[in-house]
């Protein structure tokens, strides 16, 4: 029945929602019945400039389509005042959607300390920011639904976006911890690494690939994430675009074991490299290996052979 889920007397920020995806889900939550607030900065996709144009043309066509809206200028490195913006408009906020993003790619060699401090004061100070604030009102109403927004990048790496790489794959150990925290305050926290068409992959995409790529395909499943009937689904990585979605997990390979003691050289270790490297037996990891049975496993086993 996911064409009904509904999110009535609930208040939604998405932050960056002054275009492209963020526009995108809060247009959504808003024809949905929830309350949004729409913050954006206004600037442009490398962090340049800012201004109220982007969010108010939002929070118009929302009214103009019967839902209910408020706009919000500050940057997301001020995540207490965008929350306020909820608080005093609505009384309260449910979900928070951290979407705000730039861009400042360039090869590594060439790049500055303002191209790496700039990513990291939008995506990681700024997702940061946002949901310290929204914390306490989760906690207090024992309710909460957060996405954080990765990207392919910081998954698996892309040429010229070190910063962004680095920042984006923040976001995954940051819902991982936020879910666990959250989890006995019925506060659930997802990732996603979304693609779509965007001024942001505007000038990297041919238009007729960007045609398939509409930020709306990436709303389902943060509508599944953020809705109330959503009850265990947290601390997941989920990739989604142009219609596909998936869940990724970390893969362990068997691993080995050398014994602990002065016979555990570097040559020993790369006599078993390929146990190290093997993943014909993998594990799925939720957490680290349990290193209090593998040291008694290592105990057992004779000296390394030299
Ligand atoms: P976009 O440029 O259209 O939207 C990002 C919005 O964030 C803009 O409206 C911008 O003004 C706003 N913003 C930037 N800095 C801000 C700040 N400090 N405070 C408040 N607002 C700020 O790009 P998009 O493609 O819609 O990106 C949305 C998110 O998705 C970003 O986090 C981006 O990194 C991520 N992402 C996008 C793609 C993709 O394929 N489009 C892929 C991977 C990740």
């Amino acid at each position: 029945m996911a064409g009904e889920l509904r999110w009535d007397n609930q208040v939604v920020v998405v932050t960056g929602a002054g275009g492209g995806l963020g526009k995108a889900y809060a247009t959504f939550f808003a024809s949905r019945g929830a309350n949004v607030v729409v913050n954006d900065l206004g600037g442009s996709f490398k962090g340049e400039g800012g201004g109220s144009a982007a969010a108010d043309k939002v929070v118009d066509e929302i009214r103009a389509a019967g839902g209910k809206a408020v706009a919000n200028y500050d940057s997301v490195e001020n995540g207490e005042a965008i929350i306020q913006t909820a608080i005093q408009n609505y009384g309260r906020i449910d979900v928070l959607i951290n979407n705000a993003g730039i861009l400042r790619d360039i090869s590594f060699k060439n790049m500055k300390d303002q191209d790496w401090d700039l990513i990291m004061k939008v995506h990681v100070i700024g997702a940061y920011k946002c949901a310290r604030a929204a914390w306490p009102y989760f906690r207090k109403q024992k309710y909460g639904r957060v996405i954080n927004t990765s990207s392919a990048a910081g998954l698996f790496g892309s040429f010229g976006q070190c910063n962004y790489s680095a920042a984006k794959l923040s976001q995954v150990g940051f819902t991982e911890t936020l879910a666990k925290e959250g989890l006995k305050y019925n506060i659930l926290c997802n990732v996603i690494a979304p693609i779509a068409a965007s001024r942001m992959t505007a000038t990297v995409m041919p238009p007729e690939v960007l045609d398939k790529l509409k930020p709306e395909w990436v709303v389902p499943l943060v509508a599944v994430l953020t809705h109330s009937s959503n009850e265990t689904e947290t601390g997941s990585i989920f990739e989604a675009g142009g219609g596909h979605m998936a869940k990724l997990r970390w893969e362990r390979a068997k691993g080995t074991i050398l014994r602990a003691d002065d016979t555990f050289t570097p040559a020993a270790l790369l006599k078993k490299w390929d146990g190290v490297s093997n993943f014909s037996e993998p594990s799925y990891p939720t957490g680290p290996a349990n290193f209090l049975e593998l040291l008694e496993d290592a105990q057992k086993l004779p000296a390394n052979p030299p």
